[in-house]
């Protein structure tokens, strides 16, 4: 079935979904916990992964501002536009089922009580989530709209090494399984222009997220930031990066392997434009989008086509 009418979108997008679930504008709001993460703390390995700005453990956004204030800053900004936007509360910096339980079950059911949040996204490790926290997230599930966000970012084991992921596919695979088990809808982050990798080996990560049947995918582009490992890396070895118009056929053959009830929440990145060293071409954010999507319509292409 020839399916691509997600808002004039050729892919299913994420403000497509939230329209079509909630009926009404949905927008996140971004709250930090102040989560650490293992892979910065020495539990798994220290530093974090080589692309992180945060490998450092300074996460974005004030952790030392109560919940309710983080709230109620972002959702005056959210209603200047969209003044009936209802809310999805997106637990981001960090690992946000990494810490003392009793405290973050006592953030989520906080900012949960707030009015018009509609649900909860939770960014996290695969390593990240004990029996204990399983069995919270079980009930959170019951009460709202839960979203877990783990990342992979790549299927390959020697990238996944090369930027310290400090965890295996295995360990992703195992936490993935465990939360679909309980009936918890997974969105899986990755990135495309990750050192050495060629088009077949990206093309094989959404493959791969496709044949798992996720919920979701964020798609991102490498972006090589300041003061990080990757940056160091990139100025030592100069590894090739991704043209945009490299980007931009990876990412269309990626959403044409990916079945089209798979959410897409992102196929493309953000950086702070201070911390971004390269590629600049990420700068013009809806440039980029509107060339996906004329690119797409050029090929007559669309998520799922090669998925039949
Ligand atoms: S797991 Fe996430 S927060 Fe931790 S170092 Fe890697 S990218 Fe940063």
């Amino acid at each position: 079935m020839f399916r691509y009418s997600y808002n004039n979108k050729r892919y299913h997008t994420l403000d497509y979904f939230y329209k079509t679930t909630f009926n009404e504008k949905i927008c996140k709001l971004c709250f930090n916990i102040g989560c650490s993460c293992p892979n910065v703390d020495g539990t798994k390995g220290f530093g974090g992964c080589i692309y992180c700005k945060n490998g450092s453990g300074d996460f974005a956004g004030d952790k030392n501002v109560s919940l309710k204030e983080q709230y109620n800053s972002q959702r005056k900004i959210m209603e200047r536009k969209w003044p009936n936007a209802s809310f999805i509360a997106y637990f981001q910096a960090g690992s946000n089922t990494y810490g003392d339980l009793e405290y973050l079950k006592k953030c989520y059911l906080e900012v949960l009580s707030f009015e018009k949040i509609k649900g909860l996204y939770i960014a996290t490790r695969c390593d990240c989530l004990s029996a204990d926290c399983l069995e919270f997230l079980k009930l959170l599930n019951k009460k709202t709209n839960l979203v877990i966000e783990l990342g992979l970012q790549t299927i390959h084991d020697s990238t996944s090494k090369l930027i310290n992921r400090g965890h295996t596919q295995e360990e992703f695979i195992e936490a993935f399984k465990m939360l679909k088990a309980n009936d918890i809808k997974v969105v899986v982050h990755i990135i495309n222009g990750l050192p050495y990798e060629n088009k077949e080996m990206m093309i094989e990560t959404a493959k791969f997220l496709n044949d798992l049947k996720v919920d979701g995918i964020k798609i991102h582009m490498l972006a090589i930031l300041k003061d990080t490992k990757m940056a160091k890396l990139y100025e030592k070895e100069k590894f090739p990066l991704l043209t945009k118009e490299e980007y931009i056929d990876i990412v269309i053959s990626q959403l044409e392997y990916l079945d089209p009830n798979i959410v897409i929440h992102r196929v493309t990145t953000d950086p702070n434009i201070n911390d971004l060293i390269a590629p600049k071409w990420l700068v013009k954010k809806t440039v980029l989008l509107n060339d996906i999507d004329k690119e797409m319509k050029r090929r007559n292409t669309y998520q799922g086509i090669k998925n039949i």
